[in-house]
């Protein structure tokens, strides 16, 4: 199996608990490797633009207005098959159907504020990591 790398956010309902330590220790105990990572405030344009692929869908809106009300923490996260890894540590995206021991069965709120996102295909993260982040910031 490759070392790859994907992308992952803690999302603000996470911050907000003070969770960042909580969830990131998940992440590495799932075998995957913080290899940059930046607290930042979200802007409208760039909620709207990260998460442009779900424009058309009802809760667009309100998912942009979530992502932007308070801090999250953009991560690349690097191990063996890092994408399957990651969605597999996270849990499904309701919390409600996610599997003891994930992420968003341990911590998540809500469908909306489910604590983490995670790129889906390697061509997905390749994309949302040069969305956040420049070379020079990751560090392997
Ligand atoms: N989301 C939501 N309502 C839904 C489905 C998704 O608010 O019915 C939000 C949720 O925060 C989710 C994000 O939109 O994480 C992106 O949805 P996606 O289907 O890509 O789920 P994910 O890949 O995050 O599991
Ligand atoms: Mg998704």
């Amino acid at each position: 199996m490759a070392v790859t790398r994907t992308f992952s956010i803690i999302k603000p309902d996470a911050t907000r608990r003070n969770l960042t330590g909580a969830v990131t220790k998940m992440l590495e105990e799932a075998g995957l490797r913080v290899v940059a990572s930046k607290r930042i405030q979200m802007s409208e344009d760039q909620a709207k633009k990260f998460y442009e692929v779900h424009a058309e869908r009802p809760f667009y809106g309100e998912l942009v207005d979530f992502m932007t009300s308070g801090p999250v923490v953009v991560q690349v996260l690097e191990g063996e098959d890092a994408v399957k890894r990651n969605r597999d540590v996270m849990g499904a995206t309701n919390p409600a159907d996610a599997e003891d021991g994930t992420i968003r069965k341990t911590y998540a709120e809500s469908i909306e504020a489910n604590s983490v996102h995670g790129s889906d295909s390697d061509e997905n993260a390749a994309n949302e990591i040069d969305f956040f982040f420049s070379k020079d910031e990751i560090v392997g």
